[in-house]
């Protein structure tokens, strides 16, 4: 069974202008989506290894 439905932790967010990576719960304690230098735009980064594939 998988259980990977409503997993958060592992989504990081990538400031365009700065480089810098920011967790998206460092983000939600925040008032507005912003990057520590003031950049609002910030692009979400997939976690290469999200699923191990198991073969038989
Ligand atoms: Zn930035």
């Amino acid at each position: 069974m998988e259980s990977d439905s409503g997993e958060f932790g592992s989504i990081l967010y990538e400031c365009v202008r700065c480089s810098i990576t920011v967790p998206l719960e460092e983000l939600n304690k925040l008032p507005e989506i912003k990057c520590i230098c003031g950049y609002r735009i910030l692009k979400k980064i997939r976690p290469s290894v999200a699923k191990v594939i198991k073969s038989y």
